[in-house]
């Protein structure tokens, strides 16, 4: 059930939160389907209605870094005031040694927890209302793209569950999550903070999370997710596109930069930036699309995580079968 994001609707959210509900929430990057990260139940929930494998761990959803401090070991209380104090609110994770009490159905098993402060005054209100840090993954099935609207939310999760509306995410891909060691970075998840700007703010190395150790360390990062029902195609010039777009009699759509849709006139096209990505693949599955053809030019190749997703979506990603 979709709901405006009346005074009355947020102390409702809050209301279920506090009695072992769960809530959709919208937040700057992608919705997210939250609970209280004390209540074993709701928290279960999460992993039920999404049909998330229980190895992949939660995101933990903030209101200030003190309560950023209870979720994490004394140890990296430092780095978490140095490195959050630069970035939050906004759409970076922090990932660091978790504190005892942090629940195992969150960090599935791990000894880290993941932790981010949100720049959506909503979702900032509602944990502020509810008085408790909100474990929150991306408010999608499993496997299906991440909702960046409150009616993809019900799309995939049903009438039942309550959903705030917020309208359209502001940045609309899911936040760059960053494993914080004490001499350097490592970028776990490619996102719209990017490793240049985590360098020049923070003065510190920052490496891509090239080991098996680093990719094990953040189960999400195994599964392909992302994928609409299409066969998604990647290709790196125009012509290579319109080869794509006039082989064979599958119901093709063409995603490319706005600037470059005069060239493919009379197909179906769809937006391709960072904020329309996941709305043009939901929107490529209601029109029973069953090719994507992305051209990825040389400015999209250099939008790291728009190519991290557009390769997990599409079948030149190696990873397994489900996702987030
Ligand atoms: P989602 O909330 O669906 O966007 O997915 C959360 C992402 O954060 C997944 O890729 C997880 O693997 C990652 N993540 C969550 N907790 C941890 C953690 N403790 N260590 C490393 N990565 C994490
Ligand atoms: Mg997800």
């Amino acid at each position: 059930m979709i709901l405006l994001p009346t005074v009355e609707n947020l102390s409702l959210a809050a209301d279920v939160l506090r009695g072992g509900g769960v809530i959709a929430i919208p937040t700057e990057t992608v919705y997210g389907l939250a609970a209280r990260i004390t209540d074993r139940v709701a928290l279960e929930t999460i992993f039920r209605i999404k049909g998330r494998p229980s190895d992949n761990p939660l995101i933990v959803h903030v209101s200030s870094i003190e309560q950023a401090r209870g979720l994490v070991s004394a140890l990296a209380h430092d780095s978490l005031e140095r490195v959050a104090g630069l970035f939050w609110p906004g759409p970076l994770t922090l990932v660091f040694p978790a504190a005892d009490t942090v629940s195992t159905i969150i960090t599935a098993g791990l000894s880290t927890v993941a932790v981010r402060m949100p720049q959506h005054p909503i979702a900032r209100s509602i944990i502020d209302e509810c008085g408790s840090p909100l474990a929150a993954p991306s408010a999608n099935k499993s496997g299906r793209p991440s909702p960046t609207t409150a009616q993809h939310v019900e799309a995939d999760l049903g009438p039942e569950v309550r959903i705030i509306d917020g309208g359209p995410c502001r940045v609309g891909l899911e936040s760059t999550v960053v494993r914080v060691m004490s001499d350097k970075l490592i970028v776990l998840r490619p996102g719209i903070i990017t490793m240049q700007e985590l360098r020049d703010r923070t003065g510190l190395p920052v490496d891509h999370a090239g080991t098996a150790e680093d990719l094990n360390g953040s189960p999400g990062t195994r599964y392909r997710h992302y994928a609409p029902n299409a066969h998604v195609v990647l290709t790196y010039s125009i012509s290579e596109a319109f080869n794509f777009l006039a082989g064979g009699d599958a119901r093709a759509m063409l995603l490319a930069r706005p600037e470059l849709h005069a060239e493919f006139q009379g197909q179906i096209v769809g937006s391709l930036t960072e904020h329309d990505l996941y709305a043009e693949l939901r929107r490529a599955d209601d029109l029973h699309v069953e090719r994507i053809v992305v051209l990825c030019d040389g400015t999209v190749q250099c939008h790291e995580a728009l190519m991290n997703r557009l390769r997990k979506a599409s079948q030149d990603g190696n990873e397994q079968d489900s996702g987030t």
